[in-house]
């Protein structure tokens, strides 16, 4: 990372876990970092790394530029009303990845006048493979949105949306995304169980085949449906079985999924 900006993580479960261990694999100095947790006994390995460990939030927000809310929604209000004082003196980055909590409400928390990214992160951040979805207030400036890509950078791929409702569409991407692969790969090992393969055999070649087909389509220079043209011969076994994911309507069964998805999230905004 060109630039070493202190972060703080309030909260150091399993996201902030995920996004530490990714920092610090990228070259980021543990002496950069501040972890936060009411619960002492989780902080002694994280202490251990070198980072810095607290369990008053106020003490890592006062020496951070940046601050990654890492909490549970339900007590969201509850820690960033606290933290107002620091917001309006040093005036670091906040950076939520609770899912559902708008920026109004977070900047309103805060003491009105913060600068806040609010982030859409996903589980495969966890294995640092995730995929995130960004989108700032007002306030945040060039310099602190590079920071908040290098942050989320350090667990996976990291895009900017247009408009905060698109984190909603995020959501019925790549938030739920990761499940309708797990459902996907539920089904393919059922069926070739059902078709008289072991059910060991069956998961084995499911779960190497998506892991192939994932990295094949992100490394390539040509789209997935190139892709799947140049795997699918005319008259051939791979023909016969896309044109009957088409014909039971493959194409129009995802985009109502994720539009019900995208609107639960609205919901539950
Ligand atoms: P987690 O329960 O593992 O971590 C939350 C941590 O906050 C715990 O270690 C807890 O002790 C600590 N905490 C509790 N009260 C606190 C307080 N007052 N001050 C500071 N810390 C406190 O949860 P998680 O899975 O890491 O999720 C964290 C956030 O990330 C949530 O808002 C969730 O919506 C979001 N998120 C998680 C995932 C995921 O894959 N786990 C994906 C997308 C978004």
């Amino acid at each position: 990372m060109s630039q070493q900006p202190v972060i703080a993580f309030i909260g150091a479960g399993n996201m902030a876990r995920a996004i530490i261990g990714g920092l610090l694999e990228n070259g980021f100095a543990a002496s950069s970092i501040w972890a936060a947790e009411p619960d002492a006994a989780r902080l002694e390995d994280l202490a251990a790394q070198g980072l810095n460990t607290t369990t008053d939030n106020q003490a890592a927000v006062a020496a951070a530029d940046i601050v990654v809310l890492a909490v549970k929604p339900q007590i969201m209000k509850t820690v960033v009303n606290a933290l107002a004082g620091a917001a309006q003196t040093h005036r670091p980055l906040f950076v939520s990845i609770a899912a559902g909590i708008s920026l109004d409400a977070l900047d309103r928390w805060l003491g009105g006048d913060a600068a806040v990214v609010r982030c859409m992160p996903n589980t495969p951040s966890l294995v640092q493979t995730g995929a995130s979805g960004l989108f700032a207030n007002a306030r945040v400036s060039d310099l602190q949105r590079e920071q908040a890509t290098q942050v989320l950078e350090a667990v996976g791929v990291a895009l900017w949306v247009q408009t905060e409702a698109e984190l909603d569409i995020v959501t019925a991407i790549s938030g739920s995304g990761p499940a309708y692969y797990f459902l996907m790969m539920e089904a393919m090992t059922a069926a070739g169980t059902r078709l008289g393969l072991s059910e060991e055999t069956a998961r084995g070649l499911t779960l190497q085949t998506a892991l192939g087909a994932a990295r094949m389509a992100s490394s390539s220079d040509v789209d997935p449906t190139e892709l799947r043209r140049r795997v699918t011969s005319p008259n051939g076994t791979t023909e016969r079985a896309i044109k009957t994911f088409q014909a039971e309507g493959l194409e129009a069964m995802v985009e109502k999924a994720m539009t019900a998805c995208r609107d639960r999230a609205v919901e539950m905004a």
